[in-house]
């Protein structure tokens, strides 16, 4: 069975809580599908714990626009600005940081993934198998939308599994996207399908539901599990360090 963890952006009281739910459910490895930081006011400490409990980690679109302007093309305000205040907390002038800004820079955005011997090699990106940094594949797409479309046709495998919208859910192929509603919505893989499955976000849930999100899957099934955590007090971090206070009010909601 993989844990796969997804947009964690910097909060680490979710990611916490997370960790918490996922070693009762003792996984045989923990997956990361990226945007590890932006938006979160503890970009070190979920880097740090990320590195270190993930068998596998992707680099997300956040991740990489740290690295490089270039990657923050079409980024709102304060997502720019969330950018600007982690390369500051991150800073590459100290030498004792530099282990992060490589491990950072190491990452890629799209991998096969082999579980063992024996299982289906799944693909992970982190938004998308056409453009797996940065396109959205959007909840309210339906099975003919160019997007979804050319993303199956782009699809390595069978399974793919991603994240970067923040909205827990599938797309199996041909039929609209169907939202894992609450706590251990369960999509049984049908045989021969084709599927794109959205595990949700730790950090910054957006559908509504203020809790995170992250998915089980043990081969034949996926399984998303719920997690409430603290967001008061990771809003109160986001406060504290400057960052838009729409993006702790967000968290609150789950929007
Ligand atoms: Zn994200």
């Amino acid at each position: 069975m993989i844990a796969f963890i997804s947009d964690l952006h910097a909060n680490r009281e979710a990611l916490d809580a997370v960790l918490r739910d996922v070693e009762v459910q003792k996984p045989d490895a923990i997956v990361c599908l990226g945007d590890i930081v932006g938006y979160g006011a503890s970009p070190r400490e979920v880097i740090l714990r990320t590195r270190e409990i993930s068998q596998v980690v992707l680099q997300g679109n956040h991740d990489a626009a740290l690295l490089d302007d270039r990657d923050a093309a079409g980024f709102n305000e304060r997502a720019l600005r969330a950018i600007e205040w982690t390369r500051a907390a991150l800073d590459a002038e100290r030498e004792e940081n530099w282990p992060l800004w490589d491990w950072l820079g190491s990452l890629v955005p799209s991998m096969d993934l082999a579980p063992g011997p024996g299982a289906e090699t799944v693909h992970l990106v982190h938004a998308s198998p056409r453009h797996p940094l940065a396109e959205y594949l959007m909840p309210n797409f339906g099975p003919e939308h160019e997007r979804v479309a050319g993303s199956f046709a782009a699809s390595r495998h069978r399974l793919t599994f991603y994240g970067h919208t923040h909205h827990p859910g599938w797309f199996a192929e041909g039929d609209a996207f169907q939202r894992a509603a609450d706590n251990d919505a369960l999509l049984k893989l049908e045989p021969g399908r084709r599927y794109m499955i959205n595990v949700g976000s730790v950090g910054q849930p957006r559908d509504g539901d203020p809790r995170s999100s992250y998915a089980l899957f043990d081969g034949i099934s996926v399984r998303w599990r719920r997690v409430a955590y603290d967001h008061q007090a990771a809003g109160r971090r986001i406060l504290e360090a400057g960052l838009p206070s729409s993006l702790a009010e967000r968290l609150l909601v789950g929007r």
